[in-house]
């Protein structure tokens, strides 16, 4: 059984151990020398020539993903070829273009903030007129980590994003979202496999800071009940209803008056699942293979009660990363502590801690104290 995964990051080189320990060939097509999974990178190249992917992935038996950025027409040559892709183009678009997501989320009748297509800036300034005043602009493509999203309040906040539009030829358009009034932020993690299997892993609240995951909470507390099953029902409706196979994130607000609405799609695992690894039955890694394999899925439960995740983000102020690995693995020999093995930038993902436990205090507590002496 051999996977290829196209894209070098953290999440292509946390699939490694997985497939190791599953027995599968894992092999990576890398977008430059040395990056977090170059040790299964036997391959680098660009994964927007049609190509250089399709020679890749003669070599394999199913193609995943460490990102959603592989152009439609790649992805079509690959299916053209005969060659499985998992998750497919069908459903990556809906992951590549958060206008169309939004249309079929609606279409499906799933809950989404008030949305428009807004193609000039008169269309947008109604919009804010008609939500109070303030709205969320985003950028259908290309977006991560909160960039492409703003706040604006008029549509001047945005002109240079119209002006990118009008450049572009395409008919262009920008999506216009209510600025949500939400509690917290939750995440639903699912993996489905092509012959239909699907499951669930707990509701999870996520933390962001600055448009960037900082902390995720399992399960995310207070959810129990209606708020854990809306979601799973909403996460699981989508990986159906878009034919998502492998792992799928749905990023969820819940909002003041107690609504779960869906805000984004993540089609491969997502930073909101890291804490699986350590916390639950089956990580999110294992369990992706597991589902573009089609070989049936691992159980979700959890080890302990709380598992709790932090982002290191950006490395050390000073001294080395590798100083202070050791320094954290020294004092918090209870904290799983992972490092991507990236060179520490400011504000880039370089590793994440999680802990277990009984106590929500203390699992909180022990996670961001092994964190924070990792980080410096
Ligand atoms: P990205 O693709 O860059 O991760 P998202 O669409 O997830 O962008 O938005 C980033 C962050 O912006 C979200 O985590 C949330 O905090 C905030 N945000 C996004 N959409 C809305 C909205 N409609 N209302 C309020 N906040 C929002």
């Amino acid at each position: 059984m051999r996977v290829g995964v196209i894209g070098g990051g953290q999440l292509a080189r946390m699939m490694i151990p997985a497939a190791i320990e599953l027995g599968v060939d894992l092999r990576v097509l890398a977008e430059a020398e040395g990056m977090a999974a170059g040790l299964a990178a036997d391959r680098v190249g660009d994964y927007a020539d049609a190509g250089t992917v399709l020679e890749f992935a003669s070599t394999v038996d199913v193609v995943t993903f460490d990102h959603e950025h592989v152009p439609q027409d790649v992805l079509r040559a690959l299916v053209d070829a005969g060659i499985a892709v998992r998750p497919g183009p069908d459903a990556l678009r809906f992951a590549q273009d958060k206008l169309l997501m939004r249309e079929r989320l609606s279409e499906l009748g799933l809950p989404v903030p008030d949305w428009a297509r807004v193609e000039t800036t008169a269309e947008l300034d109604a919009f804010i007129r008609d939500h109070g005043g303030a709205a969320v602009v985003k950028t259908p493509r290309g977006g991560y980590d909160g960039k492409g999203v703003r706040v604006v309040r008029s549509s001047g906040e945005v002109a240079e994003w119209f002006a990118a539009i009008a450049e572009d030829g395409r008919a262009g358009a920008l999506l216009v979202e209510e600025l949500v009034d939400f509690k917290r932020e939750l995440a639903q993690l699912v993996a489905r496999r092509p012959s239909g299997e699907v499951v669930a892993w707990p509701l999870v609240e996520t933390v962001q800071v600055g448009g960037v995951c900082s902390e995720v909470i399992a399960p995310a507390p207070r959810s129990a009940g209606r708020i854990a099953d809306v979601a799973a029902e909403v996460a699981i409706s989508i990986a159906e209803g878009l034919g998502v196979t492998g792992v799928m994130a749905v990023e969820l607000f819940e909002t003041t008056d107690e609504r779960v609405l869906v805000n984004e799609l993540a089609m491969r695992p997502h930073n909101s699942g890291h804490w699986s690894m350590d916390g639950a039955t089956t990580g999110q890694f294992e369990q992706h293979l597991r589902a573009v394999l089609d070989l049936p899925l691992g159980g979700t439960g959890t080890h302990r009660p709380w598992s709790v995740m932090v982002n290191i983000l950006g490395g050390p102020a000073e001294g080395s990363l590798a100083e202070r690995y050791v320094g954290a693995m020294t004092e918090h020999p209870t904290a799983k502590i992972h490092n991507y093995g990236k060179d520490p930038r400011p504000g880039r993902k370089v590793g994440h801690v999680t802990a277990i436990g009984d106590e929500l205090d203390d699992v909180v507590y022990e996670a961001r104290a092994a964190a924070a002496a990792f980080e410096g």
